[in-house]
């Protein structure tokens, strides 16, 4: 990792930070205005090769610039200015320069960290993964959220390495791969009944009563923040309805303000990332 941020140094974790930075983005588009953070700057330039493939977004379409802000290594940043040109592709399983920085950018991303409180939102997604109890899951939901639309769906390659960037290690990613992609998904689009924190709680406690921890096939995907439901909803819901804009834009300048108090950032202007 090179770099620091305002975010590092008031002790955000490294998944909270990039998380914030995304939902920071997707609710100013949200509220109508031109997407770009200032006064971040990346712990890394795969930070914002994860906001751009995660939300399939180009960098220059979310007010990001790499080629001047990602610093850091002089195979990778140039490499993550490519892969962000257009639509955002992925490295491989292997993009490792000498300094194998991608490998050691995702185990940090995905390193134990604090829990962040986000703030409420209306629109939501469920994803029952092969094999789970798709019907206990709805029954589990059905008090706090309405199901509006119901998919089955098999899951490609591609849409798994969009749900999980930051996963490492071939192994791993191999039999993750093989497991989303070999039966259908159901995927649960959903409208609290009361604005709600999105947050990994509820997947937890669900994953909890149905009773499988198994890293991989534990029932239930859930966005745990603001900008991966809006991710998750432009992915899998196969509906060209924006339902996060129908129901979260009237909330989202209110969301930016607890964004900048996390990343401890000022008030945004004109500039830019
Ligand atoms: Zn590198």
């Amino acid at each position: 990792m090179t770099g620091t941020s305002a975010a590092a140094v008031a002790g955000l974790g490294h998944r909270g930070e990039v998380t914030t930075v995304l939902s920071y983005l997707v609710d100013q588009a949200a509220a109508g205005q031109t997407p770009g953070l200032v006064d971040w700057t990346p712990r890394s330039p795969w930070d914002i090769w994860w906001i751009c493939f995660r939300s399939g977004s180009p960098a220059e379409t979310l007010g990001l610039r790499p080629a001047e802000r990602s610093g850091g290594c002089a195979v990778c940043a140039p490499h993550v200015v490519e892969l962000t040109r257009d639509t955002p592709m992925h490295p491989g399983v292997r993009p490792d320069c000498r300094r194998a920085c991608f490998t050691a950018w995702a185990a940090s991303m995905r390193s134990p960290e604090p829990v962040l409180s986000w703030p409420r939102i209306s629109s939501g997604l469920a994803m029952v993964k092969p094999g789970g109890d798709a019907a206990a899951v709805v029954d589990l939901l059905a008090g706090q959220f309405v199901i509006e639309q119901p998919i089955v769906r098999i899951l490609s390659t591609h849409d798994v390495r969009r749900l999980y960037p930051e996963a490492y290690g071939a192994d791993f990613i191999a039999a993750r791969d093989h497991y989303l992609t070999s039966a259908p998904c159901t995927v649960l689009t959903l409208r609290a009944k009361i604005p709600t924190p999105a947050g990994h709680q509820r997947k937890h406690a669900i994953r909890e009563i149905l009773g499988n921890s198994d890293p991989l096939r534990n029932h239930l995907h859930m966005p745990d923040n603001p900008g991966e439901t809006w991710c998750d909803l432009r992915l899998l819901s196969g509906s060209h309805d924006d339902l996060y804009r129908r129901y979260d834009s009237a909330d989202a300048a209110e969301r930016l303000d607890h964004y900048r108090r996390l990343l401890g950032v000022e008030q945004a202007g004109p500039r830019r990332c």
